[in-house]
């Protein structure tokens, strides 16, 4: 997608007032983990009914076009025989007790687990394999980390320090993150583990996605040239929701929004320089649409 990062819209001149500036991270939006799911859900819905277990992705814009094309939703743990056609795994991967039941439906299953969510369930195998109880640091209920621990009915999911507390202060634990999750709070929670269960054998795999972490460390920039951040994404995206609350940590005024038309002229009003970003299953076109109702209002306010 072609969008000039910044836009000069300073008028200049003595006493006159600079008009907003508005600037694109040097990453933002869609992955390819989720543009290749929404292309094998496009194709196979060419060829007829389909059924996506779950979200596809957490965007309500792709939930609209999904239901354009005539994609039906079931969940993961339905009885197979109430889903019609082909059935659509999503890129937050599924567990193998999941995906031996489908597959064992006689159904056709058009798999798109993200590459890197199945080296995160690789991953956590090796660790049982090697004798450690999988820990998972993400959000309890998250369909990815559902997928991660659904074959491992000992593993725990870690949100918090409060959940290290509650860990038995011997034994060996095998560590492994949402993929989506902040870099900075996962190194923090496997370092809490390691302080406060000195008795313990810790095994750490990074499984934090390098989109994430691209997209993260593009908003730390962002956030030191602009005052205002947009976030752009679905309410309930996970990595949309981490980004606003990094932005937010860092000091910058920032809000979420699914779609252009969401943005408020008024919060806007004296704002120098706002910045845009995009969580990992936000449309290319939303996120232009953003930035060029952002460049209107920044024309209207000049
Ligand atoms: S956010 Fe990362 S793990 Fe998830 S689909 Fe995108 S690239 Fe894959």
């Amino acid at each position: 997608m072609k969008i000039r990062k910044t836009t000069r819209l300073d008028r200049g001149g003595a006493g006159r007032r600079r008009r907003m500036r508005v600037r694109l991270a040097s990453h933002y939006g869609m992955c390819f983990g989720v543009r290749d799911a929404l292309r094998a859900t496009h194709a196979a819905a060419a060829e007829g009914p389909v059924t996506v277990l779950g979200q596809l992705v957490h965007n309500p814009v792709v939930d609209e076009d999904l239901e354009r094309i005539g994609a039906g939703r079931g969940e993961p743990d339905a009885d197979p025989g109430a889903a019609e056609g082909a059935v659509v795994f999503t890129a937050h991967g599924v567990s193998d007790r999941v995906r031996r039941r489908w597959q064992g439906s006689g159904r056709r299953v058009v798999d798109t687990t993200c590459p890197l969510v199945a080296k995160a369930h690789t991953a956590l195998a090796g660790l049982v394999g090697a004798g450690y109880r999988p820990l998972v640091i993400g959000h309890r209920g998250h369909v990815e980390v559902d997928g991660l621990v659904g074959d491992y009915p000992e593993a725990v999911v870690i949100e918090s320090f409060r959940d290290v507390l509650r860990l038995p202060s011997e034994g060996r634990f095998g560590v492994v993150s949402q993929t989506t999750q902040p870099r900075d709070r996962v190194a923090q929670l496997v370092e809490q583990l390691r302080r406060s269960r000195p008795g313990c054998e810790v095994k750490f795999v990074d499984t934090v996605c390098q989109p994430t972490k691209d997209r993260q460390a593009a908003l730390v920039e962002l956030c030191r040239e602009c005052e205002f951040v947009v976030v752009v994404g679905g309410p309930n995206s996970n990595n949309t929701g981490e980004l606003l609350g990094r932005a937010r940590s860092l000091g910058a005024r920032a809000v979420r929004v699914s779609r252009p038309d969401e943005l408020r002229r008024r919060w806007f009003r004296g704002v120098a320089s706002v910045g845009v970003t995009a969580g990992t299953s936000t449309l290319d076109e939303t996120v232009r649409g953003v930035f060029d109702r952002l460049q209107r209002i920044a024309a209207d306010l000049g």
